[in-house]
């Protein structure tokens, strides 16, 4: 999980919301007016570098939804947290594996639980935010967790976590309540770590200064900032460490 820079609120959300204010429009309403829903859905989708929020897999488009922070059940005609901008995120449908199948056989499966253990919103479900779960759109732009090579836990970054002056076990809290180390994750995690430990073996010289090569390896998996983010962008951040946080100031990345 990484920070998450969200861009102003899409006109199309602003008009739909302007246009119907006399209203209690709910969700279910926005997802009615295509051009609003997918302005905003692919606002966010494009914010996000094409990553899930909170577990960083890539956001396929049969594997995509809109995450609400603050759960609707909790809007009121005053306070509509469906339609609040600032409450959006764009997710996974949190454990998909075969992605390769329609939207409506999508919607199927993962409405049938127990499939699958379930990570992000569907893990969070109707949970309603209490402060310790972590916001991406409240989080530092420096790197919170770290990860086990071995297995592809997710655990808290101890001294990050001291710099941010965020509890250590908020930050567990908010991995246990995502799901951010089921196994599939994990085993995504670890297929990452070892490509990249392989790469720096192989282009290890002898010669080359390994904060550099780090660098360099940085520099090919994140580009420039202005395109997606690869999948697992934080672990990635972890496994080049200081040669990661130096292509990522060059960049001037702020999320
Ligand atoms: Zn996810």
């Amino acid at each position: 999980m990484k920070n998450v820079l969200k861009s102003p609120e899409p006109d199309e959300l602003k008009n739909y919301k302007m246009r119907f204010s006399s209203q209690f429009s709910r969700w279910a309403n926005l997802q009615q007016n295509k051009k609003a829903y997918k302005s905003t859905r692919n606002t966010l989708v494009s914010d996000q570098k094409w990553l899930c929020a909170y577990c960083e897999i890539d956001l396929h488009p049969k594997d995509r939804c809109i995450e609400h922070f603050i759960p609707r059940h909790q809007s009121t005609r005053e306070n509509n947290c469906d339609l609040d901008w600032q409450n959006m995120l764009a997710n996974c449908k949190g454990g998909m594996e075969n992605v390769d199948v329609s939207e409506e056989e999508n919607e199927r499966r993962i409405s049938q639980p127990p499939n699958r253990v379930a990570c992000c919103s569907a893990a969070k479900a109707d949970f309603i935010p209490d402060g310790k779960l972590l916001n991406p759109l409240e989080l530092p732009i420096f790197r919170l967790f770290r990860f086990s090579s071995l297995d592809g836990e997710i655990r808290p970054d101890e001294n990050a976590c001291e710099n941010a002056g965020i509890p250590i076990e908020y930050v567990q809290f908010t991995i246990q309540k995502l799901g951010l180390n089921v196994q599939r994750l994990r085993n995504e995690r670890v297929a990452i770590i070892s490509e990249i430990t392989q790469e720096l073996d192989a282009r290890d010289d002898g010669l080359i200064n390994p904060i550099l090569l780090k660098k360099q390896i940085a520099s090919e998996r994140f580009g420039d900032g202005k395109h997606d983010w690869p999948a697992f962008f934080t672990t990635i951040r972890w496994i080049l460490g200081e040669g990661a946080e130096k292509h990522l100031t060059a960049i001037s990345y702020l999320g």
